[in-house]
């Protein structure tokens, strides 16, 4: 009989765990820095090539490790994080596995420079593939220096996975801006072949996540702040007016740890609903606390997701503390709170009130004095809570209306159902009722509109093209490292559906132009929601099919939303699109754009046959 199981040796099992733990250069960066703040650490730089495929380079200032240790370090499950299987029920390292070092080394030309304090000289060990190459002694500071070049140069199919130079530093800088939250008072910086893309100083939460996600956040965040109980939530939120189009500022810690955890972002947008449109995720950066005993976060080698003893306990908590900061924020105040469970707070009411007011005088078309009497610009402000005080500086051309597409021409009719339509009028500023013979005809407004940009934002597209409108003033707006990184790969594709944006550095990209037929006031909206339904494609040859998806992003940034009164000679305008363009019933996102209500259907409610 011949002997069929074999044990393997290390260094392969070393290249199978490395499958798990290295995923690609951003996962060797962030076990690296993990190393790096349980080794006490308070400044951390990282050094990347090609995004980190060339050359990756962490160095810290940590409390180093001796000749034996650092030997030790590059075997498999040698960790100084924990020593028994009750440490495993308490950790509060980052790391405890004692599996990335090994790993790392398995799969790339691996060198470790380290120095403790006390010792006059330094270890350098090289290794290679998983062999130790040199051991020797180097002169350096206190810490260590973690240098990774050419990953998975021995495991071809991993290296066919890596995408572009740019697509890994932009993860590369996602990961670190994650750090960079959960740790305020340590300092980091990135060089990406030879630019800085990120450098933070020591300081506090709030001047952080300014540095890191946004300077819009700064006036837009609310603390939170729940102590004492099982579970302690602290960390900031933002207001309503402060949302982005993916969690991807949703920074959330679990005991220092970041998650991306589905119980924890459930209950964050359990809070958040009713004051938040659907789709929309708010800005927040949140540290949760729970004794160690009652997270297990050995669930999987990369750490991001964990199990929660009282799963609805820790959800229930997360959530009352969110919804407790966001019931009592001023700016809540004076924003159409719809379907929430949160009481709906006076200053709403008043609002409620003056929308029935204007759906009243809308009724009574056409005369134009009866109108809703609030300017579309203000309207929209007030949706979003308080103006913020970047809108408000921002020069009388930026914030001209929208331009909506049915105002734009005036064309001699065209024959078609929609234009044969008796106009009776508008009902609660959304919605225009019309009667064909028999049938009373509801049109949702803003569907339709939205439909219609979307027909001539594709009839462009065909043409050639999308009508550009450059800025009166660019804009800069910043994003997270991999939306910089997509808008730089997808330029020329984005310049042909009306955008031009400049990389200026950083993260902040430049605005130059958006489609003629967007919004420009909120270019900034619209540019973030398109990088980021960008951001969430893999190669480029997805650009063309997910082309009608941004072009119904940018319709849907073309039209007013919400309550909003209109002229006949408006309505006329937009019936006559409707017949011109190639109608579908439904607006880009599936919902109708018109009801039909039939005589006889109305005759049986009034019981009248
Ligand atoms: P783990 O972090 O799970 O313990 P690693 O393989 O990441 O496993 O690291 C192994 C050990 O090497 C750590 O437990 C720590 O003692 C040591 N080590 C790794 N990186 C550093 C560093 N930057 N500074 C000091 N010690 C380090
Ligand atoms: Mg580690």
């Amino acid at each position: 009989m011949s002997q069929r199981i074999a044990i393997l040796p290390e260094n392969l099992t070393n290249k199978i765990a490395a499958g798990e733990v290295v995923e690609r250069p951003s996962s060797v960066i962030k076990e690296l820095i993990e190393n790096s703040l349980d080794a006490g650490a308070t400044d951390i730089s990282v050094e990347i090539t090609a995004g980190g495929r060339r050359l990756i380079r962490v160095t810290d200032n940590g409390h180093g490790m001796s000749r034996e240790d650092a030997l030790l370090s590059l075997e498999r499950h040698a960790t100084s994080k924990i020593r028994n299987d009750s440490d495993l029920e308490s950790i509060l390292t980052l790391g405890f596995r004692g599996e990335a070092l090994p790993s790392i080394a398995s799969v790339s030309r691996f060198c470790l420079s380290t120095r403790e304090a006390r010792s006059l000289e330094g270890t350098e060990i090289v290794v290679e593939g998983g062999r130790v190459r040199d051991v020797k002694s180097c002169g350096m500071a206190q810490g260590t220096v973690i240098a990774v070049e050419q990953i998975f140069f021995n495991t071809p199919a991993r290296l066919k996975f890596m995408k572009s130079s740019e697509t890994e530093a932009g993860h590369v800088g996602d990961v670190m801006a994650r750090l960079a939250v959960s740790r305020p008072d340590a300092s980091f910086s990135c060089i990406s072949d030879g630019r800085e893309i990120l450098r933070v100083q020591r300081s506090d939460l709030q001047r952080r996540l300014s540095q890191v996600v946004g300077k819009d956040t700064t006036s837009n965040l609310h603390r939170v702040d729940s102590g004492g109980g099982y579970v302690s939530v602290s960390g900031f939120v933002s207001g309503p007016s402060l949302v982005r189009s993916g969690p991807q500022a949703m920074f959330t810690y679990v005991n220092g740890r970041f998650v991306r955890d589905k119980v924890v972002q459930h209950a964050i947008m359990q809070a958040y609903r009713g004051v938040i449109d659907r789709g929309r995720y708010p800005v927040v950066a949140l540290f949760i606390q729970l004794p160690a005993g009652e997270v297990d976060v050995n669930v999987h080698p990369t750490k991001h997701e964990v199990r929660f003893r009282h799963q609805s306990t820790v959800h229930d908590g997360i959530q009352a503390a969110v919804e407790g900061v966001l019931r009592f924020s001023p700016w809540l105040s004076g924003k159409p709170v719809a379907t929430t469970s949160l009481p709906v707070p006076p200053p709403a009411q008043a609002y409620r009130e003056r929308i029935a007011a204007a759906a009243q005088a809308s009724l009574a078309l056409p005369r134009r004095e009866q109108h809703y009497p609030q300017p579309p610009v203000q309207a929209r402000a007030e949706d979003k809570g308080t103006i913020p005080v970047s809108e408000a500086l921002l020069p009388a051309a930026a914030v001209a209306e929208p331009q909506v597409p049915f105002q734009a021409e005036q064309r001699a009719p065209a024959a078609g159902y929609f234009s044969s339509l008796m106009v009776i009028g508008q009902f609660h500023g959304e919605y225009i009722l019309c009667q064909s013979g028999p049938d009373l005809v509801i049109i949702d407004q803003h569907a339709a509109s939205e439909r219609v940009a979307f027909q001539r934002l594709k009839q462009q597209c065909r043409e050639g093209s999308v009508e550009s409108q450059r800025l009166l003033f660019p804009e800069t707006v910043e994003l997270s490292f991999s939306e910089v990184a997509v808008a730089g790969r997808f330029r020329d594709n984005l310049a042909g559906i009306g955008f031009e944006l400049e990389h200026f550095g950083g993260n902040t990209l430049m605005i130059a132009a958006v489609p003629r037929i967007s919004s420009e006031k909120d270019a900034i909206g619209l540019v973030r929601e398109i990088l980021a339904d960008l951001a969430g494609l893999g190669t480029s040859a997805a650009f063309q099919e997910t082309l009608d998806e941004l072009l119904s992003r940018i319709a849907c940034h073309s039209v007013v939303r919400g309550v909003h009164a209109l002229e006949n000679l408006q309505i006329r305008e937009l019936l006559r699109s409707m017949d011109e363009t190639e109608f579908a019933a439904s607006c880009p996102h599936g919902r109708p754009v018109s009801h039909v209500v039939r005589l006889d259907e109305l005759e049986k409610i009034f019981k009248r046959t």
